[in-house]
């Protein structure tokens, strides 16, 4: 089989469990974690007959907000829908999702690697929905909680835009990346709070021109096969490259690869069959009678504001303090890091213009520490630009040169002595100071401290 004749095409579903106090469409406390299996539901979202929903405003802000970093174009009329399917964990038999007028389409995201290649992929649309319940395998026996039950869930769907499955990996970093920056949700993984279900298919290059002759419209592959049950970014990429190879296999005997749902089996590496899927007929939307539809002004629309994302910082990383791409890149993935970068470089700035030290590249330098681990973030920003200073000082300090300085300076600032001596322990900071300028920085202050302490007390 040669590769080359055959494209992947891949899309994605997003599942975001937003991180609000309160459900989706009911009061009880939406963080479920750890919590006694259903001690926090209501007839709303146990979906007993005749409870009414009421949409989560914070819900709804945040979806806003979440649409607009990513791009898209907010609608100004949108509505709930019923999304009927039957499943035990689903208690009212139907999801209120959202069907033809979600809060948001057309958007897309930026992902950019090193040496300042940079891609966009598409996103069609962003909706609001509820979670369902979960079930719980035990043995031959199947338990639900229903404490999962109607939390908020933002649903991205992309375009069927990647060809590639490290593009995959890199564009949900990216997506992971940017929601926490808005800190509207865990995004977490493992533990559930990002569920992705990519959708993959292969259309055969040879038959390409062929195919748009007949069909101009769609140039899509007919079936596409959606995969389940993936709990890290690893995994989405390895079950993509599998499901790949498995379907050009399948190409490659002239048969046509099922249109299914199929699970990913993590300790085999491989995909299963699940079921057949369905199409949108098979689930009867319909609009959501209980709850009336949503209307956003242009000016709501407005009032919500972004702030600094990812990309941005990254951009401003680059551009104002000179790093390199592949330290911006880093320490913009996590904002506290790159809240701490900025802290601790302003310090640093102020504090090395005081000594006098002459440190080229010095952000960068900061960059490096910090990136390496070579100094515990653990410490606060005062601790972490001394230590930043002594590692970044040059090492050989000449000895003598070092304490003819010193007598210089001491005999030139008596007053500044005695206000050490008498406790003012400002006086010896001066002191270093003028030992510092004096030889250019070329020594380490650990060391200036060290000998005008003893001349001082002596
Ligand atoms: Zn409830
Ligand atoms: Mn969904």
């Amino acid at each position: 089989m040669d590769k080359k004749d055959y494209l992947p095409i891949i899309g994605l579903e997003i599942h975001i469990e937003l991180k609000t106090k309160s459900k989706m469409f009911c009061q009880c406390q939406a963080d479920f974690f750890g919590k006694e299996p259903n001690s926090q539901v209501c007839p709303v979202c146990l979906g007993l007959p005749g409870a009414l929903p009421v949409p989560n405003k914070k819900a709804v802000e945040w979806t806003i907000l979440l649409a607009k970093a990513l791009n898209c174009q907010i609608n100004h009329f949108s509505k709930f829908d019923r999304k009927h399917y039957f499943y035990p964990d689903l208690p009212k038999g139907y999801q209120i999702s959202q069907y033809d007028q979600p809060i948001a389409n057309n958007g897309f995201i930026k992902i950019y690697y090193e040496k300042g290649l940079e891609k966009k992929f598409r996103i069609r649309r962003v909706h609001l929905e509820e979670d369902t319940g979960k079930l719980i395998h035990q043995g031959e026996e199947t338990l639900i909680d229903f404490n999962r039950s109607g939390l908020p869930l933002v649903e991205i769907v992309t375009e069927p835009d990647f060809n590639k499955s490290e593009d995959v990996k890199r564009f949900l970093e990216e997506l992971q990346v940017i929601i926490r920056y808005l800190d509207v949700s865990y995004a977490d993984m493992e533990k559930g709070s990002m569920r992705l279900e990519p959708n993959i298919s292969i259309k055969k290059l040879k038959t390409q021109n062929l195919k748009l002759k007949t069909n101009e419209i769609d140039n899509l592959p007919s079936y596409k096969v959606e995969v389940k049950n993936i709990n890290s970014f690893r995994f989405v990429k390895q079950a993509i490259d599998y499901e790949v190879e498995r379907q050009i296999k399948i190409l490659e005997k002239g048969e046509m690869p099922k249109q299914e749902t199929r699970g990913y089996d993590s300790k085999k590496g491989i995909t299963y069959s699940q079921r057949s899927k369905e199409e949108a007929d098979d689930y009867r939307y319909f609009p959501e009678p209980d709850i009336p539809p949503m209307v956003f002004s242009s000016q709501e629309i407005e009032r919500t504001k972004l702030p600094e994302l990812p990309y941005q910082r990254y951009q401003r990383y680059l551009k104002n303090f000179s790093l390199r791409q592949q330290e911006a890149f880093l320490l913009t993935r996590d904002k506290k890091i790159a809240d701490f970068f900025e802290e601790v470089n302003n310090k640093f700035q102020t504090q090395s213009q005081k000594l006098s030290l002459k440190i080229d590249n010095s952000s960068q330098a900061i960059a490096n520490l910090i990136v390496n681990k070579k100094i515990s973030l653990n410490l606060d920003v005062n601790q972490f630009v001394n230590k930043a200073i002594t590692l970044l000082l040059p090492k050989k300090t000449d000895k003598e040169l070092l304490k003819k300085v010193i007598n210089k300076i001491l005999t030139e600032n008596k007053k500044a002595v005695s206000d050490y001596q008498n406790g003012k322990k400002n006086a010896l900071m001066f002191l270093v100071g003028q030992v510092m300028r004096e030889l250019k920085g070329k020594v380490e202050v650990k060391e200036v401290i060290e000998e005008l302490n003893i001349r001082v007390r002596s």
